[in-house]
């Protein structure tokens, strides 16, 4: 018999996340994580939910009282909203931008509804007038559904206009804010957005496989009149999960995920400490000093700067750079994960994310860096030190601009 191959514990390196999620996670999370176990059903336990959906609220600035975290990454916050909302037969409107769009006309498709596709150049936002124009071709539409922050291209679509056409033509919304919570404005009640999931490893910075979802009464009320019968889910099925995560009754449905909710729980309070207002100013202070440094390189984005995401930073790959190589010798050599381009955009493109706690001036400075030496050694032809540089003097004219907003 051979000697089995001796397996010991599992030591992660050390690495610096700034592609499209994970982000890196704030060590208070990870402590939160390595807490012990107690039951799904223990009173203490049921305050800590309590409170994260409070916190979920704040979070998404809402007060729909259906805001809780369903066991499973963001891809299961889209399933569950497709599930619940879809009957066979409902027509759903699908603007497609990216390669999450992509995926929920899947979705559409798999509930046994009808999907209409909204087509839109990858890279652009969704252009309102386009939604307005097909709901004037469709009149039957009863869903809506855009991704507010396309992940795949980096480009930020306008929620309030969509939503509010959506609403005029008596079709209800389904938003994907995977990308944009806790990063750029989410505003559930000022858009009146229905049926809404994120993801928690994105700009909230914990681990993967939670999803905060919201549904408005709106959305309820279509759930509880399906006229299809049952939810074709079972453990994605809105009723059944109410039963756990509800206002009153308390009762088993599936074991929740404990620590990693302990996790969600801390991850929203660091938010709620650093304020929205200031977490979004964050975000944005940093995509300035990336983008001076990635510009003085001579590398150009994707996305048009007004509907530039400043967590999802998508730029062109040079002519004549390999791509592979570059984000192997950036894993290997500096231990930093940047995101590559998805479908179409494959090969072509490379995806910088400053997501949640990721997004720091000290790895702007890193990526611009070790961007710079590596494509430096594959004979792009730039100043060395241009692109540290150019951060660098963007963050002196942030402190300037500060300093003079309080002498005023
Ligand atoms: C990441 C992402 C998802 C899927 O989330 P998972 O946690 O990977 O399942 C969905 N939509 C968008 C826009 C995303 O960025």
């Amino acid at each position: 018999m051979t000697q089995p191959k001796r397996i010991t514990s599992f030591h992660p390196p050390r690495r610096t996340l700034l592609g499209p999620g994970p982000s890196d996670m704030n060590p208070r999370v990870m402590t939160a994580l390595a807490q012990p176990a107690i039951g799904y059903l223990d009173p203490a336990f049921v305050t800590m939910m309590e409170e994260l959906k409070e916190l979920m609220r704040y979070a998404y600035q809402t007060s729909n009282p259906l805001t809780f975290p369903l066991s499973g990454p963001g891809s299961v916050g889209m399933e569950a909203c497709f599930v619940n909302l879809v009957e066979p037969g409902d027509k759903v409107i699908v603007c497609r931008n990216g390669v999450f769009g992509g995926r929920m006309i899947e979705n559409v498709e798999r509930c046994g509804g009808t999907p209409v596709i909204l087509e839109e150049t990858w890279g652009e936002p969704i252009d309102p007038q386009k939604l307005e124009d097909l709901l004037k071709a469709h009149p039957d539409t009863n869903i809506v559904a855009f991704v507010h922050a396309e992940t795949s291209t980096g480009a930020q679509s306008d929620a309030q206009a969509l939503c509010d056409i959506a609403r005029r033509h008596g079709a209800l919304t389904i938003v994907d804010c995977v990308t944009s919570l806790g990063g750029t404005p989410v505003l559930l009640d000022a858009w009146q957005a229905d049926a809404t999931y994120s993801g928690s490893q994105k700009c909230l910075s914990c681990t993967p496989g939670l999803s905060p979802v919201s549904y408005s009464e709106r959305a309820i009320e279509k759930v509880k009149a399906r006229k299809q019968g049952k939810v074709q889910s079972w453990f994605m099925d809105l009723n059944l999960v109410l039963a756990y995560w509800g206002e009153t009754a308390r009762t088993y449905h599936h074991t929740a995920p404990g620590n990693s909710l302990y996790g969600l729980h801390e991850a929203l309070l660091l938010l709620r400490e650093e304020g929205l207002e200031n977490a979004w100013a964050r975000h944005r202070r940093n995509y300035e000093a990336l983008k001076a440094g990635l510009e003085a390189m001579g590398l150009t984005y994707v996305v048009p700067e007004a509907a530039r995401l400043p967590q999802l930073n998508s730029v062109y790959i040079p002519n004549g750079i390999d791509d592979l190589t570059v984000r192997k010798t950036l894993l290997n050599d500096y231990n930093i994960e940047i995101g590559a381009g998805l479908g179409p955009l494959a090969g072509k493109i490379w995806r910088f994310g400053l997501m949640g706690y990721s997004s720091q001036p000290t790895n702007v400075l890193l990526l611009l860096s070790a961007l710079s030496a590596v494509l430096g050694e594959m004979g792009y032809r730039h100043d060395g030190g241009v692109a540290e540089s150019a951060a660098h003097h963007a963050y002196a004219e942030q402190h300037a601009a500060a300093a003079k907003a309080k002498r005023a």
